[in-house]
């Protein structure tokens, strides 16, 4: 372990993060790549900073003169240096989403499209280049992360664009389109015939071993504060407004307590007004620790063996669990869990309705929105924002079998004529299906 460590206060005068403090004794600890609280209790260390200083960096005017990325924001965020790695990540569309609203119910419902994130297409690009920009700060040469699917794909692509070496952990049991996304961009691929969990103890030891800057173990405290960036450009996009209630899935529970926190640091240093959020959380029901622990009135998890067809939030021994159900009950808001059949459903209703092909971590959110709109949980005119965190064309698997098939006729205009009318015979007789 080579890497030089230098801390915020010698390299930069106008960086705003001064420590890392333990999120259960509030022992701080120097800038480095350190995740835990190793000299008292073991719980996990995150990013504090000078508000005050943030304050009297920021206004609305200057953010909104800033890039048009997550680096808008980087008086929030924890690197020193003026030239962040800026692949376009972030300022993903906030969609109105009356179509869908309608179907459930709701009036005045939007959708956070991460599914266009850039460079790869889901939320983790936000985090990626947070962690491996802080990662080229502390001087290392090769990065790595234990993935569920989309992190590879980020590391490995963010990595490329920064010249630095990657290798990448991952399930053996991913989609297609996960592990071919990862391997475009030529890291090493190690496939762990395992589940996540399981991978996430393995890059452990190899955070050890190595002194690779591993982007959710060793770097995580840099990692997680790129999802505050999903708080800040909703509240940007509503007009300088927090929403009422919004709807997230949760794997670790990291990005859900990170919206909650980037809210916050709105509030803070006066860039939007106070206001009571209601945070609600999605799982699929192969996968649900945190909804469990959250329907039996629990305050710790119980850790669950995986088996759902939404892998990217698969992950049985969630870090951040118990600070999301926190933040769920705190804020009155729910935690749900759906089946993998409900699942598909989201994802399909999601499309159908708004135009959007998401995952399924996305079919998960929509199809948690629908049972909660349901059952009264969402009042139909608060202003909620469901958070679509990846794309559909990498989880092809998921809806094969779902959806219909292309007409194959021939280059004639007979051969059309046939086929549009068993096409519309067919769409009535689907439409007489759904009546009875
Ligand atoms: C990783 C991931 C999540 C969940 O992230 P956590 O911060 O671990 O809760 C949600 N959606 C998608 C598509 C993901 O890849
Ligand atoms: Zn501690």
């Amino acid at each position: 372990m080579t890497q030089t460590v230098h801390t915020a206060a010698t390299a930069a005068s106008s960086a705003t993060f001064t420590s890392l403090t333990c999120k259960e004794c509030g022992e701080t600890y120097d800038l480095g790549a350190k995740h835990v609280c190793e000299d008292v209790c073991f719980g996990p260390l995150e990013v504090t900073y000078d508000y005050e200083a943030i304050r009297r960096q920021v206004t609305r005017e200057s953010i909104q003169a800033g890039p048009n990325s997550i680096w808008r924001y980087r008086a929030f965020l924890p690197v020193e240096t003026e030239t962040p790695i800026d692949v376009g990540t972030g300022m993903t569309p906030l969609l109105k989403a009356n179509r869908l609203a309608r179907r459930l119910g709701l009036k005045s419902l939007y959708i956070k499209n991460d599914a266009v994130n850039m460079p790869t297409l889901s939320f983790k690009d936000r985090v990626v280049s947070v962690a491996l920009t802080r990662a080229r700060e502390l001087g290392f040469t090769t990065v790595s992360c234990a993935s569920t699917g989309n992190l590879a794909n980020s590391t490995a692509a963010i990595a490329a664009h920064a010249g630095l070496d990657c290798c990448v952990f991952i399930p053996a049991d991913l989609e297609a389109g996960k592990v071919l996304g990862t391997l475009i961009y030529d890291p090493t691929v190690m496939a762990v015939q395992g589940n996540y969990d399981q991978v996430n103890r393995l890059c452990s030891e190899v955070a050890n071993t190595h002194g690779w800057g591993f982007v959710n173990i060793n770097l995580r405290p840099y990692y997680s504060e790129g999802s505050k960036t999903l708080g800040f450009e909703v509240a940007e996009q509503l007009g300088w407004q927090l929403p009422d209630h919004i709807v997230a899935p949760l794997a670790s529970g990291s990005l859900f307590g990170k919206i909650y926190k980037g809210f916050n640091e709105f509030v803070k240093v006066g860039l939007v007004e106070e206001k009571a959020v209601r945070f609600s959380g999605a799982q699929a029901e192969g996968c649900s620790p945190i909804a469990q622990a959250f329907k039996e009135g629990r305050d710790f998890i119980t850790p669950v063996k995986p088996n759902t067809i939404a892998k990217s939030i698969a992950i049985g021994n969630p870090a951040d669990g118990v600070y999301a159900l926190e933040i769920a009950r705190k804020t009155n808001g729910n935690i749900e869990a759906v089946t993998d059949a409900e699942v598909v459903e989201g994802m399909k209703l999601l499309a159908e309705t708004e135009g959007i092909f998401t995952e399924t971590a996305g079919g998960t959110t929509i199809a948690v929105l629908k049972k909660l709109a349901e059952a009264g949980k969402i009042n139909p005119d608060e202003t909620t924002v469901a958070y679509i965190t990846g794309n559909g064309l990498k989880t092809q698997e998921a809806v094969q079998g779902y959806i219909g098939e292309p007409h194959t006729i021939e280059p004639k205009l007979d051969s059309f004529e046939r086929a549009w009318e068993r096409a519309q015979t067919l769409e009535r007789l689907e439409w007489q299906q759904t009546l009875v």
